[in-house]
């Protein structure tokens, strides 16, 4: 008992902490050396020297003991069996659901006995998405450790959780409101796995976890928007210790930007800029497309800027139901970037010409159409 280090040395904090202060230096400890998520050796044991320095310092009368004695308390510990944990704190009160639910994959409250989700994103560009394409690649994903079975310990060494007696789960006293109410929790001492682990698996560290390179076949749908996830059920990381399922593994599709589409849909949006001549004139333009072929845009003669030609029928696949969406083109005035002396006197002769009231009548109905 003695070598143990002093609880307020161990959370960090000075005498004269108040509850918060307690709280605040726990919960960033407890962060930082939860064994589900420190890759630290010796995570399990400080996670267990700050639950017990906490368990002590936030309780008034045992603080007050141990202010008092120390560790050296005469007649044995008040404490109550520290060494096995018997401490009760509420984790997830403490450190927040959303620490737990971030580890273990996002479902709220999920068995612990599950692996976690890996997401894994992957870029295709929009060709891709308007074929549906295979795809194969190889990736390093996390796998059971073939030395310890998953397990974390080294030649299955083992034993059960005195705290818990191998059950994974203890009775605790909780407050709501005014009431006092018995929850069954998980161990703290085991995490709620009944078991510690005596000697780590040399091969693994304890996680029970290796990476290994694996092989995986997918199929990119038809129309997939960004962030399409394809779900590879059992392909994420193995159960904590070997026991119970694997997480899914997700494949994140992100399509890369068009050079000039947008997309909405199965719709394709872009904006064409032409010079004044060609929206007087009018003019056929020609584009490579993504289906492979050419998109065929018509320009009629006095299109205003602003306007917009919708050629049906050659966007992508729509995901649900059948067919393809529409290529939608803004028309735009492109102003041309200087002008020669010549062509300002061709202009200058053809020069529109109005009167006050017209140009106003021509305002009132552009307002008019914005309106619209
Ligand atoms: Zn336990
Ligand atoms: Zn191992």
């Amino acid at each position: 008992m003695t070598d143990k280090r002093d609880y307020y040395e161990v959370l960090g904090v000075d005498k004269s902490a108040d509850e918060k202060d307690l709280k605040n230096a726990f919960r960033s400890l407890a962060r930082k050396f939860h064994p589900d998520r420190s890759t630290e050796d010796d995570a399990e044991d400080k996670f267990k020297e700050i639950q017990e320095a906490y368990a002590v310092l936030s309780d008034p009368e045992k603080r007050q003991m141990y202010d008092r004695f120390g560790h050296n308390t005469p007649g044995g510990s008040p404490f109550g069996g520290f060494g096995g944990g018997s401490f009760n704190i509420n984790l997830e009160d403490i450190l927040g659901g959303d620490f737990f639910s971030s580890f273990f994959g996002g479902g709220s409250r999920r068995s612990r006995n599950r692996g976690n989700d890996v997401i894994f994103r992957y870029s295709v560009n929009l060709e891709s998405v308007f074929e549906g394409t295979s795809e194969e690649l190889e990736l390093e994903l996390p796998t059971s450790c073939e030395d310890c079975s998953g397990t974390g310990a080294e030649n299955g060494d083992i034993i059960s959780c005195s705290n818990c007696g191998g059950q994974g789960k203890i009775r605790a006293r909780q407050q709501v409101g005014p009431f006092v109410q018995d929850v069954i929790r998980d161990c703290p001492s085991c995490s709620g796995m009944g078991q510690i682990i005596k000697t780590k698996c040399k091969s693994c560290k304890g996680s029970g976890q290796q990476l290994k390179e694996t092989k995986l076949r997918f199929n990119i749908p038809k129309g997939a928007e960004d962030g399409t996830r394809l779900r590879m059920r059992g392909k994420g990381e193995p159960a904590l210790r070997g026991r119970g399922e694997n997480g899914d593994l997700f494949i994140e599709i992100e399509v890369e930007q068009h050079d000039w589409f947008e997309r909405s849909g199965a719709d394709l949006i872009m904006s064409l800029p032409l010079p004044y001549t060609d929206l007087v004139l009018g003019k056929t333009i020609i584009l490579p497309h993504i289906d492979g072929g050419e998109l065929k845009i018509v320009v009629p003669k006095l299109t205003n800027s602003g306007e917009t030609i919708e050629i049906r029928g050659k966007g992508l696949p729509r995901i649900r139901g059948s067919g393809r969406g529409d290529v939608v083109v803004l028309v735009k005035l492109q102003m041309p970037k200087k002008v020669s002396k010549s062509e300002i006197k061709q202009l200058e002769s053809s020069r529109q010409t109005y009167t006050d009231e017209e140009l106003q009548d021509t305002i009132k109905q552009d307002a008019v159409n914005r309106r619209k």
